[in-house]
């Protein structure tokens, strides 16, 4: 399988995540590019660097504003006295329909959801090639390739139109899914990453033309808490269009794999042409968020179950931790589609 990566993607290396009131180091450690690739390749992926498509392809998803305020803010942040080493908001608007700011600070509180999406210095550069690196999969795609991965990193699907949160900034699987529905595709998005695709459903509520569908720990007690939940369907013409399938922390292969047939059986009823897999791996039993317990057997057979659907699929990386079993777990993911498990 085709797979790719920029080596520009390693220039984020964010220090800082606060949790719980404790600040801790920062879990999205640019060391997942090389487990990550390496579990790839051990699936027999082979890896290229992406062509550029510019900013269109971004642009098409999220906001001016947004895209000016992630390219230009670190610089305008280290002019600040005393600011520190990552743009890291402190106040958030109540609501988002409040005014826009000219100040940093009060701008990164309005684009950046939580403290975990701190950005620093080659922040813009590597969530700007991890979105070239999904665009040039869907581009594999649109060329007739029956499967691709883009090994996306700093991950996307907590990415909003206008709004950073959850290690991410740009919304790769959604950029792909519409990059393949402007080459004249119908795209479902799966997403199977242990935390909901808030910024997926985000950006396509109000649509019908692009399904999402993400199955994850319930946010009930789990982040993103606020979006998520089976009620969220969609609104307007996308009503119907977004299907949440929370699950109870802890859940194992067996439930999780029956909630997968559920969901592959809503995306071929939507009659989708091509599925986007926005592919987080921290389901993982091992993975230290501790949200689900996937197996590497059950990774391996969600990768036969998505097989079965016959749909070309583009994998496009999204989150998964450092444990011992990272790497193992997305060749067991990529093997079981190819039926070389
Ligand atoms: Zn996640």
């Amino acid at each position: 399988m085709k797979a790719v990566f920029d080596e520009r993607q390693w220039a984020h290396d964010p220090k800082h995540f606060m949790a719980n009131g404790t600040m801790l180091p920062n879990p999205e450690q640019p060391r997942r590019i090389e487990v990550l690739k390496s579990g790839a390749e051990a699936a027999g992926c082979t890896f290229d660097a992406p062509r550029d498509a510019g900013l269109g392809p971004i642009a098409a998803l999220h906001s001016a504003e947004y895209l000016v305020f992630l390219e230009n803010i670190y610089t305008r942040w280290r002019r600040i006295e005393g600011g520190g080493e990552e743009v890291i908001p402190n106040i958030h608007p109540a609501r988002r329909t409040d005014s826009y700011p000219k100040s940093a600070v009060g701008q990164a509180g309005f684009h950046q959801a939580d403290t975990a999406c701190p950005i620093s210095r080659g922040t813009w550069e590597a969530a700007y090639w991890s979105a070239q690196s999904a665009i040039t999969g869907a581009d594999l795609l649109a060329g007739g390739e029956r499967a691709a991965y883009a090994l996306s990193r700093p991950p996307g699907h907590h990415a909003f139109g206008d709004l950073a949160g959850g290690f991410c900034f740009l919304n790769n699987s959604g950029i792909a899914a519409e990059r393949l529905r402007t080459a004249g595709l119908r795209p479902a998005i799966l997403d199977v990453d242990v935390h909901h695709g808030n910024g997926t459903q985000g950006i396509f509520y109000d649509r019908d033309d692009v399904l999402t569908v993400s199955i994850h720990a319930d946010p009930a007690r789990f982040y993103p808490f606020f979006w998520g939940h089976a009620h969220e369907r969609g609104e307007g013409r996308g009503l119907g269009y977004n299907l949440n399938l929370p699950l109870a922390r802890g859940t194992n292969d067996a439930d999780y794999l029956k909630t997968l047939e559920g969901a592959l059986a809503r995306v071929r009823a939507f009659g989708a042409e091509v599925l986007v897999v926005a592919l987080g791996l921290d389901a993982s039993i091992d993975d230290p968020f501790q949200g689900l317990a996937v197996t590497q057997d059950g990774f391996t057979r969600i990768g036969a179950a998505i097989a079965a659907t016959g749909l070309p699929v583009l994998f496009v990386q999204e989150g998964g931790y450092l444990s011992d079993t990272l790497g193992k777990n997305l060749t067991c993911v990529l093997n079981g589609f190819q039926g070389g498990a």
